[in-house]
């Protein structure tokens, strides 16, 4: 069966055509720009080059249209439209009420708008993606894998905040994590490679790109991670602030005379290690070089940066009662070897050991601690789309 996998967002629409038998991605794309002059599709069906075309796109409806255009046409497309038997779409907060992966009914649909407060500008546009489906692709079925799901195994110690109980009953103020695809994919590929079965494992995934979060995996299921009620908790990202004290929240607003919009603003998009290296990049390649040149604000938000993922792994180790495998994935876990020795060379406290030479790779699956280290570190390219199709594909069979 051909799955086509959507991640929609406000202005844009991820996609990947992916064939189930196989696991082989067909052709995957992009539309920008939704409801913005100037949007164009972008796609590569593989094997070929790259194609792009500048298309008027007012909504979502015809980004999807242009999609399906591109996949079926008789140019350069890959299939025929009643070959593509199912449609799994991202969503971003499944709130307590999804668990796992669904098939989307009409009741699916109320369900995850009825939790879009927890995740504004994110479920209303995964919504879009699912009705704009439906109006172009009518009767093909879809499922919707959330990006909280696996998360919703972590006991109440580790979900609630010290906030007063009714806060949590009357508006479900708790922690979610978000990621889930990921550190589930990642957290069983990890226990494959290794030929080990997930409930004998004590496992943290560090799941570390632009957006970054740890999760601790006890047994096949996730029993802590480090992003909240939304995104912006727990390590230092691209440009989020990760854990603050909230009252910095007030006292930047009475210092700098600004709303509570404008800071939301500053913690989610000018901070982080953006905004810890003076703003010189929110992108590990150009930190990596600015860190090798004696860069201060490059030292000091990557030291920053690798100093809070050690903590959380330390608490995690402390939360499970040890650990057993650490994980990198993700843009900076699967390529920056740089930043993964800054974190290992750490992590003598638990007896983990890193091998230099095997910790050269890039992008590829591999162990990369010695053969004497009593915590086994792994590299394990995360492949959000293919998880998605797998779940598509169990579902609608
Ligand atoms: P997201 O999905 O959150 O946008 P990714 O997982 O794609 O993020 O990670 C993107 C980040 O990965 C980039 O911002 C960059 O910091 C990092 N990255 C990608 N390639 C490399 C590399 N070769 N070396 C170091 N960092 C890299």
């Amino acid at each position: 069966m051909k799955i086509l996998v959507i991640n929609c967002g406000s202005s844009s629409l991820k996609f990947q055509l992916i064939d189930s038998d196989s696991e082989a991605v067909i052709c995957k794309g992009l539309c920008e720009r939704i409801g913005i002059e100037g949007s164009q599709i972008v796609y590569t069906p593989t094997g070929k080059d790259k194609i792009t075309k500048v298309e008027p796109m007012p909504d979502h409806n015809r980004a999807i249209e242009l999609v399906i255009e591109a996949l079926t046409n008789s140019e350069n497309g890959v299939v025929s439209l009643d070959e593509i038997g199912a449609v799994g779409h991202r969503i971003v907060h499944g709130g307590e009420k999804f668990t796992k992966s669904v098939v989307i009914d009409d009741e699916v649909i109320k369900a995850i708008e009825d939790v879009s407060d927890l995740a504004p500008l994110h479920n209303p546009a995964n919504l879009i993606g699912i009705r704009a489906c439906q109006k172009v692709m009518p009767g093909v079925p879809m499922v919707a894998v959330f990006d909280t799901a696996f998360h919703q195994t972590m006991p109440q110690e580790a979900y609630l905040y010290g906030l007063p109980y009714s806060y949590y009953e009357k508006y479900g103020i708790r922690r979610y994590g978000f990621h889930g695809t990921s550190h589930s994919f990642v957290s069983k590929r990890a226990a494959e490679i290794l030929g080990k079965n997930p409930a004998d494992l004590k496992m943290i995934v560090c799941h570390l790109g632009n957006g970054a979060s740890l999760s601790a995996v006890d047994g096949g299921k996730c029993v802590d991670t480090s992003m909240g009620l939304t995104p912006l908790e727990g390590l230092i990202m691209g440009t989020r602030t990760g854990d603050i004290d909230p009252s910095v929240v007030e006292f930047v607003m009475k210092k700098e005379n600004s709303t509570v919009a404008d800071v939301t603003n500053l913690l989610n998009k000018k901070s982080g290690v953006f905004g810890l290296s003076d703003n010189l990049s929110s992108d590990f390649r150009d930190l990596e070089a600015g860190y090798n040149e004696g860069h201060a604000g490059a030292r000091r938000a990557v030291d920053a940066f690798v100093y809070r993922v050690v903590k959380y792994i330390g608490s995690y180790t402390a939360a499970m009662g040890g650990v057993d495998v650490i994980c990198f994935t993700a843009g900076v876990g699967e390529n920056s070897g740089f930043v993964r020795k800054l974190i290992c060379d750490r992590l003598g406290f638990i007896g983990a050991k890193m091998d230099a030479e095997a910790n050269k790779v890039r992008g590829e699956e591999k162990v990369i601690s010695t053969a004497d280290s009593k915590v086994t570190l792994l590299v394990v390219p995360t492949n959000e789309e293919l998880a998605i199709a797998r779940d598509t594909y169990a579902l609608c069979k």
